[in-house]
């Protein structure tokens, strides 16, 4: 009779109401707020009550009890305990890898479908085939958002992006993420977003260099500055679809006689701006919205000169401190400075701190992007989150972990693009696009482009380019663009996708 028992339920199931944490001292707070968050979603995703995992116990140390091959964690089926160590890289895929274990004690279907995991179909981590139990949860720790994105990239584009078995990963969402669908909130996959033919943005006559290349609702806008004539620039505005000219305007943007003119492109939510730094003997700042129609000037009393967006009569600069230690960098000051063009009143607008609690975000922080939403300020902070400014001040928005975001652009609607990739087993990135609702706090699935980015070429040379290509989007009313150029490269080359 025990072991009919025993078939049955191999393990002491625990409410996972009742389960046993223990933190070690050495455990930083957003390391474990991360951890604590992928162990609730894996709850809601997996819809069940109880589990084969009686104590939990975050670690510092290296010094864990290895049962499998897991990132930095391990799991005693005989005693329910999962350890998992922030010592080890990555340690919420660690915590997940085990988490997948205990699941598997707990469902002991697994074990006769032989067809399904099979014996040394994975590599475990140490180059040695991985038995069934280890290519199960090395199946299972990919989680459902990322392998429902894989699935999609693969089947629509037809891109080898991993390793593991279809069939196996689709048993794993269907058993143990039954409940995703709620956690994923994606709705069933779109069709590939159609792309036009790729376009180069190229000089209209020799001696000019690229300022920059913005969206308006309607078109691209391309900015030359001449090097022959110092402080001439020509404006152009292209047809997305086919990067025909539609318009060019040419202005000087500092004079008479300027010895020295700095000339930038601002984007803003009613389409780009120009602005110009320098010139005379007497200090200038001039600035022009680019409207389809023409450059219209606005006098200005402004005085920053590297200003990134102009939203509702504001020239807005993101400005930031920040420490950098061992354990990273750390951001410790955070506003943005504003100028009203009209009158050059300075305006400074405070940020909260950003306290998102996702894994490494200190140790992966990059720049952040000012940006907006419909006529308010917003800073995407890549890897972590989004902080938006509105009636109530200053608020924060975490971001999908999951997705791998590559840049961000404001759709006319007060939507955000945002640019996805997935990368694929050569190293290189297929594109797609997704779009965040911020008001609503909604994301729409990602929908491949099958647009590809080639893997990153390796150098020895520190200094030189990092060998990645670098991809942009562009944003209008109804398409969006993915605008790149290769490692040094000042052309770029643009391919309008359809959105919704
Ligand atoms: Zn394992």
């Amino acid at each position: 009779m025990w072991l009919l028992l025993l078939a049955c339920h191999p393990c002491t199931l625990t409410d996972w109401d009742d389960l046993a944490v223990r933190i070690d001292a050495g455990v930083d707070e957003d390391t474990l707020d991360g951890l604590l968050r992928v162990l609730d979603q894996f709850i809601g995703w997996s819809g069940r009550e109880q589990s084969c995992v009686r104590t939990l116990t975050v670690r510092s140390d290296y010094d864990l009890v290895r049962e499998g091959y897991g990132a930095g964690g391990s799991y005693r089926s005989t005693t329910g305990e999962l350890q998992v160590s922030t010592a080890f890289e990555d340690p919420e895929t660690g915590l997940l890898h085990e988490l997948c274990h205990a699941t598997w004690q707990q469902d002991r279907a697994w074990r006769e479908d032989r067809e399904l995991f099979p014996r040394g179909s994975l590599d475990r981590g140490d180059g040695k085939g991985a038995d069934r139990e280890e290519v199960f949860a090395l199946t299972c720790e990919v989680g459902p958002q990322q392998a429902l994105r894989q699935a999609w990239v693969q089947e629509q584009c037809g891109v080898g992006v991993t390793d593991r078995d279809p069939a196996s990963l689709q048993r794993v969402q269907e058993a143990v993420y039954g409940e995703a669908a709620a956690g994923a909130d994606w709705g069933p996959a779109g069709e590939p977003a159609p792309v036009g033919p790729t376009w180069t943005v190229s000089e209209p006559e020799p001696d000019l260099q690229l300022t920059g290349v913005d969206a308006g609702l309607d078109h691209v806008v391309v900015a030359w500055s001449s090097r022959a004539e110092e402080g001439r620039v020509i404006v152009e505005h292209r047809a997305p679809q086919d990067g025909a000219v539609a318009i060019r305007h040419e202005l000087q943007a500092c004079g008479p006689a300027p010895y020295l003119c700095l000339v930038s492109l601002l984007a803003g939510p009613d389409g780009p701006w120009l602005f110009a730094d320098g010139g005379t003997q007497v200090e200038e700042q001039r600035l022009w919205q680019l409207l389809p129609t023409g450059p219209v000037e606005h006098p200005t009393l402004c005085e920053q000169g590297d200003g990134e967006v102009v939203v509702d009569g504001t020239m807005w600069e993101l400005a930031w401190n920040w420490r950098e230690d061992d354990g990273g960098r750390e951001v410790t000051g955070l506003w943005v400075d504003g100028c009203q063009v009209d009158s050059g009143q300075a305006v400074r607008e405070i940020l909260p701190m950003p306290s998102f609690p996702l894994r490494g975000w200190r140790l992966t922080w990059t720049e952040p992007t000012l940006t907006w939403v419909g006529q308010d300020l917003a800073v995407w902070w890549p890897d972590a989150g989004l902080s938006g400014s509105g009636e109530q001040g200053w608020a924060e928005q975490e971001l999908p972990p999951h997705l791998d975001l590559a840049g961000v652009a404001p759709g006319p609607d007060g939507e955000l693009g945002f640019l996805v990739q997935t990368e694929d087993l050569d190293g290189g990135h297929t594109l797609g696009l997704s779009t965040l609702w911020p008001a609503a706090g909604t994301w729409e699935a990602p929908t491949p482009t099958c647009e590809v980015l080639p893997a990153p070429i390796e150098t020895d040379d520190t200094w030189a380019a990092t060998g990645e290509v670098e991809a942009r989007l562009l944003r209008g009313r109804g398409w969006g663009a993915l605008a790149r150029r290769a490692p040094g490269e000042q052309e770029w080359n643009v391919t309008v996708a359809a959105l919704r």
